[in-house]
């Protein structure tokens, strides 16, 4: 007797099966055919894929689009300066509301785990405060995991340093930091230094916004990885945004790469935001403010999309939905063969889950019985039509459920109706 059956939906690797779920974990994946259910979910020809993974979001800020003035010159510096102003005027229940409304928009797109940088640049630790019990208040569908992030530098802001280590001892469970946003290259590698040696001390995963910029001289990756191998931390390190990559020097990348590679930092661009706020000090040519994803993918580093803002300083729109993200990708990483656009769809679902270190994620017997189902064939359908969620199940329960937006057609001759589904011709 199981709680729950998804019945007969398509897996992302092509298998056809249901699902047997009892509690909050996948107990049976096969033919379920004679099995009892408390309930059935029938997916037959849709697909079903676990859950998306965002592993680089700013919740303080989101849904503050406008307040208290728009961005006008597109940058991340004038975002920054911005987001300054409006730190003194919001409040910890502002900042509750707007992440609950953020995280009912997720959960209806089967985006179940998120990591949220939180601003420590800021005395009273409002958004660490608020973001934390948004934390406990989403517990029961949403991973929320909380990267201590020094705004405005943790050496550069006087106070940084003191209320980044205060929001780690309330239970922010990564170590962020900004070293292209010191004052000086030293003081941005001396950042990267002392940051990764806390997480080492308190056993912690490491989070960097690194060379988030133009500058092909910005070459802090460098100095976190180098930081990881000698501290040992292997494997629990990221690295978001390495816009810098995008312009440095070919031979210098390939000697980076390997470095990146042996100290396993897993890498995180964030292509709505990169393609948005850089390259904008350029004529033409104008760069495309991509890191070099498939030239990382193809030294075997864990690579995966990540979203960065959605109506917020820095971005002016954003729906939550981790297949949005992925399409930008892809178009802009030119990702565009059947290997490399399944690769997108990982980019937002395991590729993640090991970036942010998920236990028991994925569609396995022993999982948690999290999964979303979407109206679409297969991944790469998944992400041209940037599907509906159908329904999204999160620790065995239902949490979320959207009809199918067929159009209904008046066209002589024509079906009645149109899904904009294309399944593939194998004759
Ligand atoms: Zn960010």
């Amino acid at each position: 007797m199981f709680d729950l059956i998804v019945k007969g939906g398509t897996l992302p690797d092509g298998q056809v099966s249901d699902i047997g779920i009892v509690g909050d974990k996948i107990t049976a994946i096969g033919s379920l055919d004679l099995a009892q259910a408390g309930q059935v979910f029938d997916a037959s020809g849709d697909l079903v894929s676990p859950p998306f993974v965002d592993p680089h979001f700013h919740m303080d800020a989101t849904l503050s689009y406008g307040l208290p003035r728009i961005n006008t010159s597109g940058t991340l510096l004038e975002g920054i300066g911005l987001w300054g102003e409006l730190k003194q005027v919001m409040t910890q229940d502002d900042i509750i509301a707007r992440a609950l409304t953020y995280c009912d928009w997720a959960a209806s797109m089967g985006l179940l785990a998120i990591r949220s940088h939180v601003d420590t640049c800021d005395d009273r630790l409002l958004g660490v405060d608020a973001l934390l019990e948004v934390r406990e208040q989403v517990k029961d569908y949403i991973d929320l995991q909380l990267v201590a992030f020094p705004q405005d530098g943790f050496y550069r802001d006087p106070t940084a340093r003191e209320n980044t280590i205060r929001a780690l001892d309330m239970g922010v469970d990564v170590v962020g930091g900004i070293p292209h946003f010191e004052r000086t290259m030293s003081d941005g590698a001396a950042s990267v230094k002392e940051l990764c040696e806390i997480a080492a001390a308190r056993g912690l995963q490491v989070d960097m916004h690194c060379d988030e910029s133009d500058d092909p001289h910005s070459r802090h990756i460098e100095t976190l990885a180098f930081e990881t191998q000698r501290l040992g931390l292997n494997g629990r390190v990221a690295g978001s945004h390495l816009t810098s990559m995008h312009s440095m020097d070919n031979y210098y990348v390939s000697k980076l790469l390997p470095l990146i590679a042996e100290a396993e930092i897993n890498v995180i661009p964030n292509p709505l935001i990169n393609i948005v706020l850089q390259g904008r000090h350029d004529t033409f040519p104008k760069r495309r403010g991509l890191t070099r994803v498939k030239e990382m993918l193809a030294m075997g580093i864990n690579v995966g999309w990540g979203q960065d803002c959605v109506l917020d300083p820095w971005y002016s729109l954003g729906t939550a939905d981790m297949l949005d993200v992925a399409f930008m990708g892809l178009h802009v990483a030119q990702m565009t063969s059947p290997a490399d656009m399944r690769t997108c769809f990982d980019m937002v679902t395991v590729n993640n889950a090991k970036t942010m270190g998920l236990k028991d994620y994925g569609l396995h017997v022993g999982a948690k019985a999290s999964l979303v189902v979407l109206d679409a064939n297969d991944p790469i359908e998944a992400l041209r039509l940037r599907a509906t969620r159908l329904c999204v199940v999160a620790n065995g329960r239902i949490i979320s459920e959207t009809p199918r937006a067929d159009a209904t057609l008046s066209l002589p001759e024509r079906p009645k109706s149109s899904r904009r589904r294309h399944a593939p011709d194998t004759a």
